[in-house]
């Protein structure tokens, strides 16, 4: 049988939001290589049998080189070991999945994709977010604030002008410049914006805002990575709901206080 190796994602966080093929993947897993995006309680669903090699890769700290995770899964696969290789969210949405697999065919390995919940669309859905919400937006874009060496920049005066919601992936860092070029492009400064950070886990946060205030808030609210940018109309709806909430349960310890 041709070596195979499982390329499985992880969803945002809560393991319930795994695939059931995803973990049936996991559970069966002889070898499993894991990004450092993936969630803890993820990681616990793993069978304590399984050999699990951290090769994360998180900007600013000391990252496996992407050509020896390659090897190594491919030593492991050749071996004749089930192998997963375990990435958060979709590992074909900003996951380097799309390089990995081509390594990996192209040393003559079997591929199988098990798509996951993307951290960009399950985000904002924590939040009540719907960022095709016909109302208000006919479209998504997902788009890196952290471009690779090989497609620069996002165009963001173009992108201000594609009447679309922007889901910002890796953008807590350069929210300033990506709010600038949005609004060089014309795109309102009163825009609405969300963050979210560390969604459909227990340290998730968020706070909304606008596209000029989208810096100072993530700096005031101390907002880190991983976070996601929305940026849209959309955001005005379920802003205006959470603020409602927020103020009725004001009220309502007002009222108890009394
Ligand atoms: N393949 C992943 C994305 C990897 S890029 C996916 O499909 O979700 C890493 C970026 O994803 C982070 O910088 C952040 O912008 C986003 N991200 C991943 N998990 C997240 C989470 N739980 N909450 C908010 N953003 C998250």
């Amino acid at each position: 049988m041709k070596p195979t190796i499982s390329l499985v994602g992880a969803g945002p966080g809560d393991p319930e939001l795994l695939t059931l093929k995803a973990s049936r993947r996991l559970q069966a897993a002889e070898v499993v290589l894991i990004d450092d995006l993936v969630d803890p309680r993820v990681r616990a669903l793993l069978p304590p049998s399984a050999r699990v090699l951290e090769v994360g890769k998180r900007g600013g700290r000391p990252s496996t080189d992407q050509r020896f995770i390659h090897e190594l899964m491919i030593r492991e696969a050749r071996a004749g070991r089930r192998v997963a290789r375990l990435k958060g969210g979709d590992p074909f949405v900003f996951g380097r999945g799309a390089e990995e697999a081509d390594a990996l065919r192209a040393a003559g390995i079997e591929v199988e994709i098990v798509p996951g919940l993307t951290a960009g669309l399950a985000g904002p859905a924590a939040l009540g977010l719907s960022v095709t919400d016909r109302r208000a937006s006919s479209g998504v874009v997902l788009v890196t604030g952290h471009p690779g060496a090989h497609c620069g920049e996002p165009d963001w005066a173009q992108l201000a002008r594609c009447g679309l919601t922007l889901v910002v992936y890796m953008g807590v860092a350069r929210a300033e410049r990506i709010a600038a070029g949005l609004q060089a492009g014309g795109l309102a400064p009163e825009t609405p914006a969300a963050v979210i950070s560390a969604a459909h886990t227990p340290q998730q946060r968020h706070a909304f805002t606008t596209l000029a205030g989208l810096a100072d808030c993530i700096a005031s609210e101390g907002l880190a990575s991983p976070a996601l940018l929305v940026i849209g109309a959309v955001v005005a709806r379920v802003a205006s709901a959470h603020g409602e909430a927020a103020h009725q349960g004001r009220e309502l310890l007002r009222l108890l206080a009394n």
